[in-house]
């Protein structure tokens, strides 16, 4: 596959004298959101191997993992189950009514129950009330996960530095597998507890070449303030390049500040990975009473 990738041109760069380029996987498919597309991958030609007809997945409200999943499961005739984080509302937002149109049906739980969501007992439960299915963790990570997301490089991706934005870790331990041991993989926290994060990546990767930087989760997973929501839609206009609110609009902030800060040598050249999430905009846009890009 060969994924598009585009240069971003702003007077800070020629400034600092870096060049920062957009790799857009969020175009690699129109309806999953694009990480999510490569962790899905390998998870569905093992549920097709095993002979598996339903997937069962986690995630909140907003969920791309939600969306992405309700949408693969039903192109690859899968049925498909959400437990989702919270309570019922209506109308349903954006994300879970496309989720219900893709057929996936929607189960609720409490704050607390969602906690215990990977334990045997729970998951012995959902069995009971189910049928078997196969399992796909909260936002998609585990080992067939980041056997896709190492292909989100490419040959041609020989830039210094490469950033991502963190969730559960899949999307960047597959990066860091699959990078060139003498780039640096930055990763860019849209949750907060830092250790654990650092110690997950360590449990998937081998190399030693990333790190994670720690001043960018912007008030936690989702917050949302109006300088995120000012940045954003400021980068589309003069980009053209829509990003969004709980990952990659926080990830390109990050980004431009430490440009900001000498923290890349002058003329290194930095790959910023597009990790899709537009699906999200929407419902918050809703949400809040705020526009936003949504593709
Ligand atoms: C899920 C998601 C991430 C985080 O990926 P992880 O593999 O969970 O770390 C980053 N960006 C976007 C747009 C996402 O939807």
């Amino acid at each position: 596959m060969k994924i598009e990738t585009q240069e971003i041109s702003i007077p800070l760069l020629k400034e600092k004298e870096v060049c920062l380029f957009i790799k857009r996987i969020d175009k690699v498919h129109p309806f999953v959101s694009g990480n999510k597309w490569f962790k899905l991958k390998y998870n569905l030609l093992e549920a097709k191997k095993q002979n598996y007809k339903t997937l069962l997945t986690f995630g909140g409200a907003y969920s791309n993992h939600i969306a992405a999943t309700a949408f693969a499961a039903h192109e690859k005739g899968f049925k498909s189950i959400g437990i989702i984080r919270g309570e019922e509302h209506f109308p349903l937002n954006s994300t879970l009514q496309f989720a219900r149109e893709n057929g996936m049906e929607l189960h609720y739980v409490s704050r607390s129950e969602y906690r215990e969501k990977s334990t045997p007992d729970f998951l012995e439960k959902l069995k009971t009330k189910f049928g078997s299915f196969y399992l796909i963790p909260e936002g998609g990570t585990n080992e067939l996960a980041i056997q896709g997301t190492a292909e989100i490089l490419e040959e041609n991706d020989t830039q210094d530095y490469i950033c991502c934005a963190v969730g559960t870790c899949g999307t960047i331990s597959g990066i860091i597998n699959a990078s060139n041991p003498k780039q640096t993989v930055i990763g860019f926290p849209a949750i907060k507890g830092f250790d654990l994060l650092q110690k997950d990546i360590e449990n998937w990767t081998v190399n030693k070449n990333w790190k994670l930087v720690n001043n960018y989760v912007c008030g936690g997973y989702a917050k949302i303030d109006k300088e995120l929501i000012q940045f954003i839609n400021s980068f589309n206009a003069t980009q053209n390049i829509p990003l969004d609110v709980v990952y990659t609009g926080k990830m390109m902030l990050g980004i431009l500040d430490l440009i900001g800060k000498d923290y890349f040598p002058k003329g290194s050249s930095i790959l910023a990975i597009h990790t899709g999430g537009l699906q999200g905009n929407k419902g918050m846009s809703e949400r809040l009473g705020v526009s936003l890009p949504t593709n």
